[in-house]
Formats: structure tokens, sequence, C-alpha cells
């Protein structure tokens, strides 16, 4: 067994803490990763106080995880001693269902393993997350990441970055869509960056006033203060695409007022409560409301190839492990550009 230390949520209520548990042995498909990085999403946060129900506890977050690989299994073809490797949300499936054989293992009928929060395969182990210093992974659910990047800025795609990428290439975003992105937080600023390389006209719909200029950095070229009724009246039936990141509870009627024909309300944001559509602004110019989870590790591998070739990258803000709990509190208040990453070198 591989001795780890990690931070872990003990319940929904107090703060995370130092935890020391035992990773399984490295099996012979398995890679053992040193983690580098870690990135704080506020899936982590949502798990961690129990906002979707049924957290399991102690329960290390972190699904946003770079580090090197320091040793493989003796089956282990994808990987070798000292390659910089990832893992995202999810470190395993069925691998034979429909879903999971058209590299949709997001979708895979039996469930994801997630990286924590759950099971792994066997039933008895609680899988634990990148909150910690290392992690052992089958090969096929670990990712390739070229060592020539900035990897703490790397952290952040394996899952702001390919929630946001795949819903909008299934959109098929491309030059001369109208796109807005509703909630410029770790996934939002990624689905600007996205829309922006893919060649549409992006809009940024915010609560935060004071996120316009960041917005115009990322490639948009409008701000929305989604406040401001007659700022939002304007753009009525405008635009093709909407990507909603939204953390927090909110009523998908007003955004969907803003699509034009066919247009799509792509939904990532995962808030705990159910939310109000109105039917009549869904049957108006036939719009649609879709959901999307992470992506297959075919299209994860696919996004940061991507992402490698164009130099797309997270804006992050390195912390220290200690500081987690103040991180989580700076991501409810919107106090964060745009994405906190953990150096694990701090819980060493
Ligand atoms: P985040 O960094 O905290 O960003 C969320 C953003 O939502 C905020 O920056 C803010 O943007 C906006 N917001 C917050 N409260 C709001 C409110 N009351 N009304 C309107 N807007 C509000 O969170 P994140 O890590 O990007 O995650 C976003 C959501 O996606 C979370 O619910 C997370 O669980 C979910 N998620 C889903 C998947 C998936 O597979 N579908 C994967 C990862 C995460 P403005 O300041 O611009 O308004
Ligand atoms: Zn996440
Ligand atoms: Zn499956």
């Amino acid at each position: 067994m591989i001795a780890t230390k990690s931070y872990a949520a003990y319940n929904a209520i107090t703060p995370l803490k130092p935890y020391n548990f035992e990773r399984r042995n490295v099996g012979e498909y398995d890679v053992h990763i040193e983690i580098l990085y870690c990135g704080v999403c506020h899936s982590d946060l949502h798990q961690a106080r129990n906002e979707w129900g049924e957290s399991m506890y102690p329960m290390v977050p972190g699904h946003e995880i770079v580090g090197k690989v320091v040793s493989v299994g003796n089956k282990v073809t994808k990987f070798k001693m000292n390659d910089t490797a990832g893992v995202g949300v999810m470190i395993d499936s069925c691998r034979t269902c429909k879903n999971c054989k058209k590299n949709l293992e997001q979708y895979c009928i039996e469930g994801i393993t997630g990286t924590y929060n759950g099971y792994e395969r066997d039933g008895k182990t609680i899988a634990q997350g990148g909150y910690s210093t290392n992690i052992v992974v089958d090969e096929k659910y670990v990712l390739k990441i070229s060592s020539t990047l900035n990897l703490k800025a790397v952290a952040p795609l394996l899952c702001a970055g390919i929630t946001t990428y795949s819903p909008l290439k299934y959109a098929g975003v491309k030059k001369g869509m109208k796109v807005g992105v509703v909630g410029l937080g770790g996934l939002g600023h990624m689905g600007v960056k996205f829309a922006v390389s893919f060649g549409a006209e992006v809009t940024v719909l915010s609560t935060s006033a004071n996120k316009e200029a960041d917005a115009m950095q990322l490639g948009a070229t409008k701000f929305v203060l989604t406040t401001d009724k007659a700022a939002m009246k304007k753009y009525d039936s405008y635009f093709d695409i909407i990507l909603d990141a939204i953390s927090a509870n909110h009523d998908f009627t007003k955004y969907l007022n803003l699509l034009d024909l066919d247009g799509k309300l792509l939904v990532v944001g995962l808030p705990s409560e159910e939310p109000k559509v109105k039917p009549f602004s869904l049957i108006k110019n036939r719009r649609s409301v879709i959901g999307s989870m992470i992506g297959g590790i075919k299209e994860t591998q696919e996004m940061l190839d991507y992402c490698t070739e164009k130099n797309i990258v997270s804006d992050v803000e390195l912390i220290n492990m200690q500081n987690i709990n103040e991180a989580y509190e700076r991501m409810l208040k919107g106090d964060v550009k745009y994405r906190f990453v953990i150096d694990i070198a701090s819980l060493h």
C-alpha cells in the first residue's frame, strides 16, 4: 500500500483538514502518479458540503490532477516513468456498455467511477481525489500531458476544460455563430477561450460588473450585466448558443429568452435546486436545453492536444493546501481569477 497525505472533508460543515490514508498497490495496468498540481472545482465544494446529497466522508476532493509518473504496472503501454500525466473526473467505467464503446464513458450505463466521493470498481474502497500527494489509476483513464506546458495552468483543463470544450463541440460552434457564456468562473472562462478559438462571436453574461475587462481580455467582444434588465432586453433572441456555467440556483427562462431560432442552452452548471423553465420561452424559436457532463477519455485527450497546439491554458491563482478553506469561501464570492490550483508541494 502507498502512504498518502491529503486534505479531506470529514463532514459537510467543518473545514477540510489533513488526512493520511493508503492508496492501493500498483496493479499490472495501473499508473502511479506523484501529484504536482490539483485544480479546485466548484463541484469539490458542492460535494464536500453535501449540496448534492449522499456525500461520503472522509472525502478527499480534487479532480483536476496533473503530475509525474513514478511507477507503472508491468502491462502498462501508454506511460513510462517520468511522463507527465493527468487525471480528471473519472477513473473507471464498465468499459463494455454501448456508451463506453462509443468513447462516451462519462455516460456509462452502470455509472462512472468518480475520482472521489464514491466507491472504486471493487465496490469497497472509497475513491479519493487529488488534494493528495499521489494517485493510482488504470492507464485507460489517465491522460497524456505535454511537459512543455505550464502545468499548474493545465490542471483545470482536466475538468473545467473538457466540460466546456465537449458541449461547444457537440453544438458545432464555429465562425459566424453568436455564443453567450453565462457565469464567468472556472468553467465559464474556459468556455470563452474555446468558443473564441472556434471562431465564434462571444459575449459574457455575468452578475459581476467588475469582470468586463477580463471578459474582453479572454477574447469576448461583448459583455452584458445580467442584473440590468434593459441591457438583457437588447439581446432578446440574439444568441445561437448559450453555455450556462452558473454554480448557484437560477432561472433558465431568463437565458432561454436570449436564444435565436433553434438556439441551444448548454447546461453544465450544477446547482442543487431544480431550475424553472417557462414552456412559452422554450417553444418560441424552437429552443432547446441540453445538458452535458465532462467528456469521454478520447475527447479529453483531443482537447488537451488542441490546447497544446493553440497554447490554451487556464488563468490560475496558485494556493497552498493549507489555504483551501479560504479558497472555498472566495470561490463562493466569485473572487477567483479564474481557477484556484493547489501546489501539492505544500502538502509534503
Ligand atoms: P465557479 O468558478 O465558482 O464559477 C461559477 C460562476 O457562476 C461565478 O463565477 C459567477 O459568475 C456565477 N454565479 C455564482 N452565483 C451566481 C448566482 N447566484 N446567479 C448567477 N450567477 C452566479 O464554478 P465552476 O467551478 O466554474 O463550476 C460551475 C458549475 O459547473 C458548478 O455548479 C459545478 O459543479 C458545475 N460543473 C459541472 C460539470 C459537468 O460535467 N457538467 C463539471 C464541472 C463543474 P459571474 O460572476 O460571472 O456571474
Ligand atoms: Zn470539476
Ligand atoms: Zn459503461
